[in-house]
């Protein structure tokens, strides 16, 4: 039988090897995908610390994680007719039916019956090959300017930052823009919003990921270190007038950033959260109401992003108005998936780290 190199996950919170273990079967509706860039994304790591159960998240072990897949097209199944062997595709990180009322719509990033890639046995990322489900749907064939890197770092931070920037929290050109968390989502969203024309304000507490956050587009920056949302509320209005900011978007998600993305708020101002909460809030958090209600502010979640929507978002990449590849801090080999992931829980990996050796 033929076999693969894959990182396993054999227990949570126990470090993961890399295993050889059988190339995924496909069914007449999927494809197999030969990996070519595999981004490491921290919900990965929050599978794999054993987060979300809160949520209902079950995961099905032995399996291999990663969900932002770039690669080429190895095996067709019988029934699949949009895609031949040697395309190139994207794989967003959110499979969808494409049956459900939602699909029907065009909304697949809220399918009734979404799955995950790492949570769909024989389709995680950190391996050479992987199976995709329902594959003329799930997988999205790259135009000609965009790499499998492009592709890999669009498979779910960039991708969910897109929907944040363009279609949830709808940034107009002149608007201010506040980002919290300058991770892989918030550099993402920099950029992105930078690119619409938004005046961006940056808010981390580490040095260097503000670095990275005027690399990416933003306008100024704010060290939060010790600083409560009051204070930043004060820090953003100095720079930007007491009006405060049209737009925040909270990259991290969690009470603390939460609450500091909303009080840099304009009256009439959006925010959209773009982050899960940790074992820290569990999936709650609480928010001064009766000032959303005085400051008619609005707070609007987002989920990945629609299928229906990469062709634009693949359009602005290609003429290279977006420019995903940019945010890719560092290139490693499967091997090395394991001690990216010690790195995690403190914060020093630092944009997009992407696996392209699989060897
Ligand atoms: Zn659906
Ligand atoms: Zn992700």
């Amino acid at each position: 039988m033929a076999t693969m190199r894959a990182v396993q996950v054999e227990q949570l919170r126990k470090p993961m090897e890399v295993r050889e273990i059988p190339i995924p079967e496909i069914g007449d509706e999927d494809v197999l995908v030969r990996i070519t860039a595999s981004g490491i994304c921290r919900t990965d790591w929050h599978v794999w610390n054993g987060d979300w159960t809160w949520a209902g998240l079950n995961l099905p072990i032995p399996i291999t994680l990663g969900h932002e897949i770039g690669g080429v097209v190895e095996r067709i199944g019988s029934g699949v007719t949009r895609l031949k062997p040697g395309m190139r595709v994207c794989v967003p990180f959110n499979y969808a039916d494409g049956d459900c009322p939602y699909c029907r719509n065009g909304m697949q990033n809220l399918c009734d019956n979404a799955a995950w890639g790492f949570t769909t046995p024989g389709s995680g990322g950190f391996a050479q090959y992987a199976r995709v489900p329902n594959a003329d749907l799930n997988c999205i064939e790259l135009p000609e300017n965009v790499t499998e890197k492009d592709a890999a770092a669009l498979g779910c931070r960039y991708m969910t930052s897109y929907r944040a920037v363009r279609s949830r929290a709808r940034v107009q050109a002149g608007e201010i823009v506040v980002v919290v968390g300058a991770g892989g989502v918030g550099l993402s969203a920099v950029q992105i919003a930078a690119a619409t024309g938004g005046l961006v304000i940056a808010i981390d507490t580490k040095e260097s990921a503000l670095r990275s956050a005027e690399r990416a587009g933003a306008r100024h920056v704010i060290n939060s270190a010790g600083l409560s949302p009051e204070d930043l509320r004060e820090s953003v209005t100095k720079i930007v007038g007491s009006k405060g900011a049209e737009v925040a978007i909270d990259a991290m998600g969690g009470q603390n950033t939460t609450l500091t993305a909303l009080h840099t708020l304009a009256k009439g101002g959006r925010l959209c959260v773009a982050g899960l909460t940790t074992q820290d809030d569990q999936g709650q958090i609480q928010i001064p109401i009766d000032q959303m209600v005085f400051n008619e502010w609005s707070l609007v979640g987002t989920l990945g992003n629609p299928h229906s929507q990469y062709p634009d978002l693949l359009r602005l990449v290609d003429s290279g108005t977006l420019q995903p590849s940019k945010l890719i801090s560092e290139e490693i080999s499967l091997s090395d998936v394991q001690s990216v992931f010690d790195r995690i829980p403190s914060f020093e990996t630092e944009g997009f780290v992407v696996v392209t050796d699989f060897q």
